[in-house]
């Protein structure tokens, strides 16, 4: 018999392959050997970031996504739907040529939860299977009960909101406006039908599941763990192996803002990042170049390539000269890392799941900036449950203008309630990893049951 050999398959986007890769880098250190899919899309966009094919112990591969090389990948529902349609045959011939050709055949499927078709596969094959959730557990929860809400009104079957009052899954977790529910702040009403269905059908597929892991932990989402008994988590994920090279970036990161966060004082820069997805539109990101010019504080903000909406500059005039002392653009950050420095004082961020834990574990304050999706909900466990983060406003056309956010940043900085609570929270949240704690426990059963 072979050793284990593990098949791990995440969901075609940056915000995903990431949790999954910290959890296939530690798996590795056990002896467990790893082999990541990813599209043959995102592979080349891996390999151009880091200028080289990728040479980590973690074995890459790749599939394709069905989508053809001119198709639109940023149209979430025919991705997904392309996805559910072409990938279990594509991963289905993959297996069976690794167990033709390797020495190791595949012993188990850990997909990304988001992916229950790779669960399936594993089913039909006879092989283990385990999946991933890369966001917060209260949203699978929501998302389990996607049949309750319909059967008591609260959205319809295409995803809709009905009601318009605050709702909650249980006494223990946080209130939710159904207009914010994940699928329903997907502007066209074709994708969010779409989605809902593929996650009606994700959630049978994920049934077959033998463990459901969270990148979470029960000191941050006690109520929603006790809504999906079966989900355990083992987060915070980014805490693992802080350091270790991911190979999955989907940008070339600049590690040079590191030496430059080296010469800032303690606790003085706002870091400012919104994930792989966020687009800005020109008004909005001249308001926020504003903000941080009118904060008058060290920053480092990361512009990726295609942050702008339709162009590729607009900064104010002269930005870059009135600032050119202080502040830092990079196009993609070594993030965890630079969240982890002594320099940082708060992070200005869209509140994707990712972000959020990393943010957390290192006791790092927020100011709010979601976008879509889970953000919202994100956004609402930092500013209302945890209290570590303050929200933005936007005026009346829609716009955070930069006096509001020289406003919240001096709001934030200048109340030391703010940095002690996050402070706490990261101690308790990080407890969790530690030895006999029990995301710590958790990992090391899967584990055993992966060896076993
Ligand atoms: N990230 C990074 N460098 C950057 C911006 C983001 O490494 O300059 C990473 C970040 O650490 C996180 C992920 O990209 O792990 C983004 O995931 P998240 O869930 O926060 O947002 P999404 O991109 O899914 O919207």
């Amino acid at each position: 018999m072979g050793n284990p050999h593990i098949l791990v398959v995440p969901f075609p986007a940056q915000g995903h392959a990431i949790p999954l890769m910290e959890l296939s880098q530690i798996l590795i250190k056990h002896g467990i050997k790893i082999t990541f899919v990813n599209t043959e899309f995102n592979h080349k966009r891996i390999t151009n970031a880091l200028g080289k094919e990728p040479e980590g112990q973690v074995r890459l591969v790749s599939i394709p996504d069905g989508i053809g090389a001119e198709g639109n990948r940023n149209h979430l529902g025919k991705f997904t739907e392309a996805c559910w349609k072409f990938m279990p045959g594509e991963l289905k011939q993959l297996i069976e040529k690794i167990n033709q050709t390797d020495d190791d055949e595949i012993t188990c499927v850990l997909a990304d939860m988001t992916m229950g078709l790779g669960v399936e596969v594993a089913a039909e094959l006879g092989i283990k299977r385990a999946a991933l959730w890369p966001a917060a557990t209260l949203l699978l929860a929501l998302i389990l009960n996607i049949p309750k809400l319909i059967d008591d009104g609260v959205i319809d079957e295409n995803g809709t909101p009905l009601k318009h009052e605050m709702i909650r899954l249980s006494p223990d977790t946080l209130t939710m406006n159904p207009s914010n529910f994940m699928w329903a702040t997907i502007e066209d009403f074709t994708t969010q039908k779409i989605i809902l269905d593929c996650m009606q059908k994700n959630n049978i597929a994920i049934e077959k599941a033998e463990w459901l892991l969270c990148n979470s932990t029960y000191n941050l989402e006690a109520g929603a763990f006790a809504l999906v008994p079966k989900a355990l988590p083992i987060g915070p994920l980014s805490e693992l192996d802080i350091l270790g090279n991911l190979e999955v970036n989907f940008w070339a990161e600049d590690g040079s803002c590191l030496k430059w966060l080296n010469l800032q004082p303690p606790r003085s820069v706002i870091y400012v990042a919104f994930g792989s997805f966020t687009i800005l539109n020109p008004t909005q990101f001249q308001e926020l170049a504003l903000g941080l010019e009118l904060s008058n504080k060290p920053f480092l903000w990361v512009v990726r390539p295609d942050i702008i909406e339709g162009k590729d500059d607009a900064y104010p005039e002269g930005f870059h000269n009135r600032v050119a002392d202080r502040g830092r653009m990079v196009g993609w950050a070594p993030q965890r890392v630079v969240l982890s420095h002594p320099s940082i004082a708060c992070f200005i961020s869209h509140c994707g799941w990712n972000s959020t834990m990393e943010g957390l574990s290192n006791g790092v304050p927020f100011l709010c900036w979601p976008y879509f999706g889970d953000q919202f909900l994100n956004e609402s466990y930092i500013c209302d449950i945890w209290k570590v983060g303050l929200k933005f406003e936007k005026d009346e056309s829609e716009i955070i203008r930069g006096e509001e956010i020289k406003s919240k940043v001096e709001k934030l900085l200048s109340d030391e309630n703010f940095k002690a609570r996050a402070l706490e929270l990261k101690e308790k949240t990080i407890d969790n990893i530690k030895e006999g704690g029990s995301s710590e426990q958790n990992l090391k059963s899967f584990i055993e049951w992966v060896k076993s």
